[in-house]
């Protein structure tokens, strides 16, 4: 920081500096929504906004904060400390982002997000996009909870799940087990998984994963489009080529698919046991601007562009978004 500004610091009283600190530099948060829905079943991973909560938050969104767009967000990245200096009371800025690439997005979020003047960033896992098949969780998800296994329970490589087990708990206990896999294993062990319970996954009109007609219609009203690599994997888990191939690869896709530019990546899970300096290596020399994790924080400040932080947002009413809102963010 310039002289001046220090020199304030170090004469006002605590409280002074913080608010002098946040009207020159007001924080800014990055929301990490999944899915926003019309009304919420069942919720095993708790993926789902209601609607009318996702438009309450917005509401106090705007008028508590000042809601950014992709474009805005990219240009205050690696900018000086006083670039951005506030002439609006230091409101917090909020960029809106979702992660996964489900079609609910295009459907019930943009048209919340258009009334509010707000423009947002989708991150797509590349690979399944267009698809019929159901993301994996939730094919995960209708295996457990419709499936019928044998006496014997679930059985995953060498591990049994027993069969009387209540489901939320075989549900975790295979997650866990599935979630380090690669790919083509986790196609096989879920293939598996529901021949053992007589279930057929599939992707319904609510789970879906979003068009490319979808994705073009997201972009034409002024959002954005990331990656959220090809196939949804743990890059923590995955060989150094797969890590590459999982990053650039979508990306390419990507643009590929849509024509547009691709400059923003989110990482799967997104927490710090789900990805590494290899994938944030594989994220700058992919081209991305940015990457993002799923960590609370100030993306404002962050000196890692590749490991930007996020705040994961539940299905709270308007009333407790504000309150959760208002630790992340004190005055
Ligand atoms: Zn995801």
């Amino acid at each position: 920081m310039p002289p001046s500004t220090r020199e304030s610091e170090t004469l006002a009283p605590r409280g002074a500096r913080r608010s002098l600190r946040r009207r020159l530099a007001p924080p800014t948060l990055v929301l990490a929504y999944h899915r926003v829905v019309p009304s919420i079943g069942a919720d095993v991973n708790q993926l789902c906004v209601s609607a009318e909560n996702f438009a309450e938050h917005l509401r106090w969104l705007r008028a508590a904060c000042r809601l950014i767009g992709p474009r805005e967000f990219l240009g205050q990245l690696g900018r000086g400390p006083l670039a951005g200096v506030a002439l609006d009371g230091g409101r917090p800025r909020v960029l809106v982002t979702f992660d996964d690439g489900y079609a609910d997005n295009v459907l019930h979020a943009l048209p919340i997000l258009t009334e509010n003047g707000a423009q947002a960033i989708l991150f797509a896992t590349s690979g399944a996009v267009d698809s019929t098949e159901a993301f994996w969780w939730d094919a995960l998800e209708q295996i457990v909870y419709r499936g019928h296994p044998s006496a014997s329970g679930w059985r995953l490589a060498d591990v049994a799940i027993p069969a009387d087990l209540p489901p939320a708990e075989a549900y975790t206990a295979l997650h866990r087990l599935v979630l380090p896999l690669d790919s083509q294993s986790r196609a096989a062990a879920l293939a598996d998984l529901a021949d053992q319970g007589g279930v057929t996954t599939r992707a319904d009109e609510h789970s879906r994963p979003v068009t490319r007609d979808e994705l073009l219609a997201w972009a034409a009203a002024g959002c954005d489009i990331g990656a959220h690599t090809r196939t949804h994997v743990q890059l923590s888990a995955q060989r150094d080529d797969q890590v590459a191939i999982e990053i650039a690869g979508a990306r390419r896709d990507l643009q590929q698919l849509t024509g547009l530019a691709i400059d923003t990546l989110a990482y799967p899970f997104g927490t710090g046991g789900d990805f590494d300096e290899r994938a944030e290596a594989a994220a700058r020399a992919a081209g991305y601007r940015c990457a993002f994790a799923n960590r609370a924080g100030n993306a404002r400040w962050a000196r890692n562009h590749y490991a930007l932080p996020r705040h994961l947002v539940r299905n709270w009413s308007g009333q407790e978004f504000a309150a959760r809102f208002m630790t992340w963010c004190p005055p």
